[in-house]
């Protein structure tokens, strides 16, 4: 098949790469966009966005990401489904192979792959995975109406999913491992003001219980040294994100817990004409509209790079 040659090469489908696709369209890049495995991003397993400038009465997650797809869209970027399966970037035009059969020569990149959620790594999880045990409450609550469950962190994220789920469970049981939230204290007030919903403080999950059927509940180690059982349908993870870097990790330099380095205020990487954005470059904010802002700045300095070097 033969090779395309595409100016600006955008890949991952959230908030940062669609924004990068408004603003390298605007300044006529001709971007396409690869969307990758999960279209929309992580804010397509969310509720109502409440904190995204512009709602004042919030909005549906997949329904934002379709909005500023489509806003991309009627700017000319091209926007594809299709997952990135390598990548060479020892040279320009950089080489990138979609789902193991389209080979694209970008001059420029913007990498915009996001984060994936974590798991705690018990055997037990994985066993359960799916029949259970779930990384998203918003994507599987429903499954679990009138039951009881639990959430593991105590994140935002723990927190947004812990009332998300009270709202259709019986009970929901958090599992914290210290014996405070990490929370804002916006979101501790309205957890701990739920009448069904149980704080585990100081416990670890040591098993994720279950039969044929799937999930029947959780064996937790609290801090004193007590092991206990607790029954449950559901066991959901809200642990955090590790950045969906390992595509470029050969050539683009990441932090120790894999973020890719960019230069300073820009989206600049080490390697010239490879631009990072949103959550994949970002361990600190990793919001809807920090990530939009930062695929505005990679498609300015991608912009900025190509008047530079064609
Ligand atoms: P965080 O990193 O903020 O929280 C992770 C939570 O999981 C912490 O409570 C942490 O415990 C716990 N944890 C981590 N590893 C383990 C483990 N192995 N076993 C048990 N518990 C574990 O991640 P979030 O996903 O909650 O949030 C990420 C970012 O997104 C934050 O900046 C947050 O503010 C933001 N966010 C904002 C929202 C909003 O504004 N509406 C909604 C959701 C997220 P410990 O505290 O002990 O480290």
């Amino acid at each position: 098949m033969a090779i395309e040659n595409v100016k600006c090469l955008i890949i991952g489908g959230g908030p940062a790469g669609y924004t990068a696709a408004i603003y390298a369209s605007r300044a006529a890049l001709s971007p396409v966009l690869y969307e990758g495995i999960q279209p929309g991003g992580q804010l397509t397993t969310t509720t109502t966005v409440e904190n995204f400038p512009g709602y004042p009465q919030g909005v549906d997650g997949v329904q934002m990401m379709d909005d500023i797809k489509s806003q991309a869209e009627r700017l000319g970027a091209d926007i594809r489904s299709g997952v990135v399966s390598s990548i060479d970037l020892s040279r320009r035009p950089f080489t990138v192979v979609i789902d193991g059969e389209k080979t694209i020569e970008a001059q420029a990149l913007i990498i915009a792959t996001g984060a994936t959620a974590k798991y705690l790594g018990l055997a037990s999880e994985q066993q359960f995975r799916g029949m259970g045990v779930s990384a998203c409450a918003t994507c599987d609550g429903f499954f679990y109406r009138g039951r009881d469950v639990a959430v593991v962190g105590g994140g935002d994220t723990a927190c947004e999913e812990a009332l998300y789920l009270s709202g259709l469970c019986r009970k929901v049981y958090m599992i914290v491992r210290r014996n405070v939230l990490r929370a804002s204290r916006a979101m501790q007030e309205r957890v701990l003001s739920t009448s069904n919903i149980e704080m585990l403080w100081e416990c670890n999950t040591q098993e994720v219980l279950g039969d044929d059927a799937g999930v029947t509940g959780a064996r937790l180690l609290r801090k004193d040294g007590t092991v206990f059982d607790i029954k449950i349908d559901g066991f959901f993870l809200a642990i955090g994100h590790h950045p969906n870097s390992e595509l470029v990790s050969e050539w683009v330099k990441t932090d120790e817990n894999g973020y890719i380095v960019t230069d300073g205020r820009t989206s600049r990487t080490n390697v010239d004409g490879v631009f990072a954005a949103g959550d994949v470059q970002d361990p600190l904010y990793r919001q809807a509209i920090t990530a939009a802002a930062s695929g505005c700045r990679a498609a300015l300095d991608a912009e900025k790079f190509l008047l530079e070097n064609s």
